[in-house]
């Protein structure tokens, strides 16, 4: 054993060689790194050429599965960075802070009430902070991702989209202070969805809906008045606003829409009767509504006040957002959407 191997092994020797060990430095930064944890700084290192992506979910406990999904979606990537929602509102305050700490996708897992708290977050943190919306289908119709011509029923394929950063601009609505991107309603869709529990929607999926607008057949519904620029008033009991082509899920129901022209479509309907829904239903299969029905009206617009003497439930993206009245216009800013 050589004389260099006995110094090493003296105890004194070791400890000088631990301390002057302590700090190490990194390429020709001129910078001391600690020695003591190495693991760490060579993890740090790769996060910073592959940053945490931010997701928001509501691991809910209401679902036995929500443990199940939480894993799948970490199984997706190791950027996965969860952000658990608790209660009603943490997914939008958890995307206006992530969105004003300069995060540039801010990812929903969820469905479409899910998606529309997201994206209200993301523009209350204001359009400097260049954030966009991200999304991971996890809904009972998934409309707005649909829609967008995502993969819905891909999450892999949605997250490949997300890495990939390609984003679009679609117009952003506001119905009062509420921001939307895919469709509203006042009147009988709105009272609808208020009567579609949590629980019937896991018992009966979709079927739900229609279960739901049955019982809200049975009652009457106040008038509503629909005020656009331009236009007559026009009254009726049903108002449909669409964004996006489709509707409460397969539903082409505003085949001239466009995420990108800065009008809405509009669809007000006389009466809720079984025969005028089965006429909607014809017009939305053919694509073709008649301009000059005297039931069913279609027309686009930019912006529309709707009032009513009673108060009349609303909503936006399918999740309920007050009450009449109502006026729904352009956001002054668009909405970045990975799609
Ligand atoms: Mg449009």
């Amino acid at each position: 054993m050589s004389v260099t191997h006995w110094v090493k092994m003296l105890p004194s020797a070791r400890g000088t060689e631990l301390e002057s060990a302590k700090f190490y430095h990194r390429g020709n930064t001129g910078l001391q790194f600690p020695l003591r944890r190495p693991r760490r700084w060579r993890m740090s290192a790769e996060l910073r050429s592959r940053e945490k992506i931010p997701v928001i979910l509501n691991p809910s406990a209401r679902s036995a599965r929500a443990g199940d999904r939480v894993q799948s979606i970490r199984a997706l990537s190791p950027r996965v960075e969860i952000h658990a929602t608790t209660g009603p509102g943490d997914a939008k305050k958890f995307a206006r802070e992530l969105a004003l700490a300069g995060a540039p996708v801010v990812v929903a897992v969820g469905g479409d009430g899910t998606v529309n708290e997201v994206l209200n977050g993301i523009a209350q943190a204001g359009p400097q902070t260049g954030t966009a919306l991200g999304i991971l289908p996890a809904g009972t119709m998934n409309v707005f991702a649909n829609d967008l011509g995502l993969p819905a029923s891909r999450p892999d394929e949605c997250w490949n989209l997300i890495e990939t950063g390609r984003t679009r601009s679609i117009d952003l609505w506001l119905a009062n202070d509420e921001y939307f991107a895919q469709l509203a309603g006042a009147g009988m869709d709105a009272s609808v969805i208020a009567e579609t529990t949590w629980a019937r929607k896991k018992q009966f999926g979709p079927m739900s809906y229609v279960m739901s607008m049955l019982q809200v057949l049975r009652r009457g519904s106040p008038v509503l008045k629909v005020i656009a620029p331009g236009r007559e008033p026009i009254e009726g009991k049903v108002l449909l606003v669409g964004n996006g082509v489709h509707y409460g899920g397969p539903f082409r129901l505003f085949p001239q829409a466009s995420f990108t022209d800065g009008l809405l479509d509009v669809i007000v309907m006389k009466s809720h009767s079984l025969l005028n829904i089965a006429r909607l239903s014809m017009f939305a299969a053919t694509g073709k509504y008649s301009p000059k029905h005297r039931e069913i009206t279609y027309f686009q617009t930019h912006e529309l006040d709707i009032t009513c003497d009673e108060s009349v439930p609303v909503q936006v993206d399918g999740e309920l957002c007050g009450t009449t009245p109502v006026k729904f216009r352009q956001a002054p800013f668009p909405l970045k959407v990975v799609a």
